[in-house]
């Protein structure tokens, strides 16, 4: 049985916003690739080569990248 009309909010206290976002069959299939991606990613012997980008210095995950 699939789910339907999954809907969500996404909560930004320190900017004091709140988005409404609603999962779309659309959504689902972009999820199947980027699972299938992060697959080949993990199954590889070695990581990729890091592309740092500008917007590397503001990411959660800096730590994990670069230190
Ligand atoms: S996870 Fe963050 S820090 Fe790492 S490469 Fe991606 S954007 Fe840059």
């Amino acid at each position: 049985m699939k789910v339907k009309n999954i809907k969500g909010k996404i909560d930004y206290p320190l900017l004091k916003q709140n988005i409404d976002i609603e999962l779309k069959d659309e959504d689902m299939e972009n999820m199947e690739e980027i699972l299938n991606n992060i697959h080949d990613i993990v199954m590889k012997d070695t990581p990729p080569i890091l592309d740092k980008k500008r917007i590397c210095k503001s990411c959660a995950y800096y730590d994990l990248c670069f230190i």
